[in-house]
C-alpha cells in the first residue's frame, strides 16, 4: 500500500469530511521557510500558517536548536506538584509580555483547554470566595474557543456546535458586531448597538454570571470579523461595572498576529483571565496558556483540607521540549523585532488588498495585522452570498493548492494567515495566487448559477 491509500484507509483527519479527503488527498513530507513540500515534491506556501501557528517559518534554526538542545537534557517531566526548568523560565517571560493585569500562568496542550481552563477557574473563584450564585457564562454569538466541550458550550458557530446541543452547559449569548453585515457602513454605530445589548443583558443577570468570553478585536473561525473600534474596551467596562470575569481568548491573535504581542494591546484592555497557544511555540509543539490575575490565583490558595484546589491538569502540562520551544520563540520575537515588523507588513499588505476588492465576488476583507479574511459572495451589491452547495470558498482554495499555496476558509471566507516571517516579496506572491483562484472559481459557480436560474 503506498502513503496515499494507507491514509485514506486508517486515518480520520480533524474538522474533515473523509470523503472530501478522498477526493483530493494531501501528505506533506517537509518545510522549508514558509513553504511545505508533499510527497510528490510539489511546493506549496503555507499561506495559513499550518492552521494559525507558524510564526518563523519551517526549520528556523533558533528553534530547531532549542528543541534538540533540551532533548539532549530531558524530554518531560511532570508538572503536578513540582516544576522543571524551561516551564518556570517560561512562565517568567510570558508574564513580562502580558497585560499588566496578568501575573499568573497556568499550562496546557492546547487553546480549547486553556479556554475550558479559564471558564472553569473563572467558575471556581467565584465560588471560593462565597459568592455561589455566579456560575453562568455570558459569550459572543459567532464565537470559537475550540472543541471540548466545555469550549463547546462557551462558543457559538451553528455548523459546528448545534449538534452537541444537548450536551453543551447553558449560558447566554450576546450580539457579535459585525459591521460588514450591518445595514448601514456605520461601524460606530454597530458597536454601540452591541454593546447596549451587552448592557440589558449584565443589568438583567450580573448576579448569576461568573465570567464573559470573547475572542481578542477579531472573530478567527467565525469568519475573521474584525471588532469596531471601542468594542472590547466597551466590553472592558461592562464587565467591570457588572463584577463579571473578562476571559479574552488570545489563541489565534495573541503572539504577533495583529501586529501586537496580543490583540487586546490595540485597546489597551486588561482582562482577568486570557488564553494562549497557537504561535507561543512558534508553531513547533502543542502548549497552551491560561494566565490570571493576581487576586483569582489567591482564591485558590489556602490550607488543602479547605479543598480550594484547582483540580485540573493534563499528562503532558508544562511539557519541557515545548517550553524550550517556547522561550527561543520569544527570543526570536525579541531579537528580530517581529510584532513591529509584522505591523509595518501589513500596512503592505493592506495595499495588495486594495487591488483585488474590486474583483466581482469578493463582497469584503477584513484585516488586522496578518490575520485576514477575505469575503466571498455571489451578489456584491446585496451581499447575496454563494449558495450553501456552491462551496465556492472550499472549491477556491483547491484552485490555490493547485497553484501551489495551501490554506482553509471558513464558510465563504478566504482565510489569510501567513507566517508572521513572510517578507513583503512572499506576500505579493500569495495575494497573485489567492486573487487568480478566486476569479477562476468564483466565475464558474457564478456562471453555473446563472445557468440553473434560467
Ligand atoms: C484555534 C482556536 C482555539 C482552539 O485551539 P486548539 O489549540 O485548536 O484547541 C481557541 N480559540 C481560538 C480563538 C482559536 O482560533
Amino acid at each position: 500500500m503506498n502513503l496515499i491509500e494507507k491514509s485514506k484507509k486508517y486515518l480520520w483527519l480533524p474538522f474533515t469530511q473523509m470523503k472530501d479527503y478522498d477526493e483530493n488527498p494531501l501528505i506533506i513530507e517537509s518545510g522549508k521557510g514558509i513553504k511545505l513540500k508533499d510527497i510528490n515534491g510539489k511546493e506549496y506556501y503555507d499561506a495559513f500558517s499550518s492552521v494559525w501557528l507558524n510564526v518563523h517559518g519551517h526549520r528556523k534554526k533558533e528553534l530547531d536548536d532549542a528543541v534538540r538542545d533540551q532533548l539532549n537534557k530531558i524530554a518531560h517531566s511532570t508538572l503536578l506538584g513540582m516544576t522543571n526548568i524551561p516551564a518556570t523560565e517560561l512562565a517568567e517571560e510570558l508574564v513580562k509580555i502580558a497585560p499588566d493585569s496578568l501575573s499568573r500562568v497556568f499550562y496546557s496542550d492546547s487553546g480549547a483547554e486553556a479556554m475550558e481552563i479559564a471558564v472553569k477557574m473563572a467558575y471556581q473563584y467565584w465560588q471560593n470566595i462565597g459568592e455561589p450564585n455566579k456560575q453562568k457564562f455570558i459569550s459572543v454569538q459567532n464565537g470559537y474557543h475550540g472543541d471540548t466541550i466545555g469550549a463547546v458550550s462557551v462558543g457559538a458557530i451553528d455548523i459546528f456546535h448545534k449538534v452537541y446541543g444537548p450536551l453543551m452547559f447553558e449560558g447566554f449569548k450576546t450580539s457579535v458586531p459585525n459591521v460588514y453585515r450591518y445595514p448601514a457602513d456605520a461601524p460606530a454605530k454597530c458597536r454601540d448597538e452591541a454593546l447596549e445589548t451587552l448592557e440589558l443583558l449584565l443589568k438583567e443577570h450580573h448576579e448569576e454570571i461568573a465570567g464573559l468570553t470573547i475572542e481578542s478585536m477579531v472573530q478567527g473561525a467565525g469568519g475573521m470579523i474584525v471588532m469596531p473600534e471601542g468594542y472590547l474596551s466597551g466590553v472592558r467596562e461592562l464587565c467591570t461595572k457588572y463584577n463579571v470575569l473578562m476571559i479574552i481568548d488570545e489563541v489565534a491573535t495573541g503572539f504577533g498576529r495583529t501586529g501586537k504581542m496580543f490583540a487586546c494591546e490595540h485597546e489597551d484592555v486588561e482582562p482577568d483571565l486570557m488564553a494562549a497557544g497557537k504561535g507561543i511555540t512558534g508553531g513547533y509543539l502543542p502548549v497552551a496558556i491560561t494566565y490570571t490575575t493576581e487576586k483569582i490565583y489567591e482564591a485558590f490558595y489556602d490550607d488543602f483540607t479547605n479543598l480550594k484546589t484547582f483540580f485540573h491538569g493534563h499528562s503532558y502540562t508544562g511539557n519541557q521540549l515545548g517550553c524550550a520551544a517556547a522561550l527561543a520563540n520569544l527570543q526570536l520575537f525579541k531579537k528580530e523585532n517581529i510584532t513591529v515588523q509584522v505591523a509595518r507588513k501589513s500596512e503592505y499588505l493592506h495595499e495588495l488588498f486594495e487591488e483585488i476588492i474590486e474583483l466581482p465576488h469578493i463582497g469584503d476583507i477584513r484585516q488586522l495585522g496578518f490575520m485576514c479574511g477575505i469575503e466571498l459572495v455571489y451578489d456584491k451589491e446585496r451581499k447575496e452570498p454563494f449558495p450553501f452547495e456552491s462551496r465556492a470558498a472550499y472549491k477556491a482554495s483547491l484552485k490555490m493548492r493547485e497553484l501551489g499555496l495551501l490554506t482553509r476558509p471558513t464558510g465563504d471566507v478566504v482565510v489569510f494567515m501567513p507566517p508572521l516571517a513572510s517578507t513583503e516579496k512572499d506576500l505579493k506572491a500569495m495575494v497573485e495566487i489567492m486573487k487568480k483562484a478566486i476569479e477562476i472559481v468564483t466565475l464558474e459557480e457564478a456562471h453555473q448559477i446563472a445557468a440553473t436560474h434560467t
